[in-house]
């Protein structure tokens, strides 16, 4: 879906996951708009993706998915028409298989095609991190004007995904203490904190389930998801990042969560409240940080991707990742 070109090239994620259809790629590029303008960086707004369930598939499943993929949307995207990224099911091993096909196709090097591409070919460093960094960026912000500092507090991450696992990183730098982390069959809840190592070996080395957490660590709970509460909203935390999927937060959860004294939600993933659980939010005078501003930070570390790809030059982690703080700090 290419919806806006006003200010720069279309620009969103693509998406792979057997939920996918036309109207949910229609509203995630209508956000993408906004989201991208108020980067005040010059890309427009648009979303792909497909059906296809990359769960269980091997490698060369994948690769052959991605190409056949790319053979017909070649003639749609270009650096400077639409500069597709990743999204759900889609990370650096698949922007590889579509770049890949992309060279072959084109028979040029045109890096600022897709973004999100590994760090040898092009891509940028803190990219993979940019999402989830920014997130919580933002969310110090949005407590600092309030008057509340990070330090101690503690949080629960739905997803444990990209988004999810650099939220995560970034907040135990900031001194949170991540209670739990999901994905879509249930959480882990380990009241010492989460240890990402354990999680992100599981699911970016492994691509396996978190409930795999507890063969390392025997002291965590594991509760899978039954009925219309995802069990990770029962758990007791001053901060919740759901950085899993769209309509995660239901007017059932939010009530639970308003119950045990939740102080703030920051949306990693888009549109994860239902508007009823905002406005239940809104009136309990819970802080709000909404994905169209908190989740901005992927797209805008992709336009700096960009902006390397064309000076054809590469800036370390730390200028990246202060470039970013400060494209947070001024959404905020
Ligand atoms: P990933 O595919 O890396 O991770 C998605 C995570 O969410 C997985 O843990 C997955 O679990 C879980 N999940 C997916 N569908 C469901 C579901 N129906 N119920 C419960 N859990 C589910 O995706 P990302 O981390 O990249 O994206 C997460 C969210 O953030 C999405 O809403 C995306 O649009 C948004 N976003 C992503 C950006 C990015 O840079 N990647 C930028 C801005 C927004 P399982 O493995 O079991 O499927």
């Amino acid at each position: 879906v290419q919806f806006n070109s006003v200010i720069g090239p279309y620009k969103g994620g693509l998406r792979f996951h057997p939920s996918v259809n036309l109207s949910i790629i229609k509203f995630l590029g209508f956000e993408q708009i906004f989201k991208n303008a108020l980067t005040g960086l010059p890309i427009g707004g648009g979303k792909g993706g497909s059906d296809f369930d990359p769960k269980g598939k091997s490698d060369n499943e994948i690769m052959r998915f991605c190409q056949s993929f790319m053979t017909e949307l070649y003639r749609h995207i270009g650096q400077d028409v639409d500069v597709p990224a990743g999204d759900i099911g889609v990370g650096g091993r698949e922007i590889g298989y579509l770049f890949g096909q992309y060279k072959r196709i084109r028979n040029a090097y045109e890096g600022g095609v897709l973004t999100g591409k590994a760090v040898g070919y092009g891509g940028s460093l803190a990219r993979k991190e940019a999402t989830g960094y920014g997130l919580t960026f933002y969310m110090r912000e949005m407590l600092k004007a309030n008057n509340i500092t990070l330090e101690g507090k503690t949080a629960i991450i739905s997803g444990s995904g990209n988004v999810a696992i650099y939220a995560c990183e970034k907040a135990q730098q900031m001194g949170i203490k991540v209670l739990a982390m999901s994905d879509s069959s249930g959480c882990v809840f380990d009241e010492n904190g989460i240890n990402l190592d354990v999680i992100k070996d599981i699911k970016e080395v492994r691509r396996g389930r978190i409930k795999e957490y507890l063969n390392i660590v025997q002291s965590a709970k594991y509760m899978e998801n039954t009925g219309n509460i995802p069990p990770i909203y029962s758990i007791k935390a001053d901060i919740i990042l759901p950085c899993a999927t769209q309509n995660d937060i239901t007017i059932e959860s939010a009530k639970v969560l308003v119950e045990n004294g939740t102080i703030a939600v920051g949306e990693g993933a888009n549109m994860p409240c239902t508007n009823e659980a905002i406005q239940y939010f809104q009136e309990h005078n819970v802080l709000l940080a909404p994905g169209k501003a908190a989740n901005a930070g992927g797209v805008a570390t992709s336009a700096l991707e960009m902006s390397q790809n064309s000076i054809r030059a590469s800036w370390t982690f730390e200028e990246v990742d202060k470039k970013l703080e400060n494209i947070m700090i001024n959404i905020t």
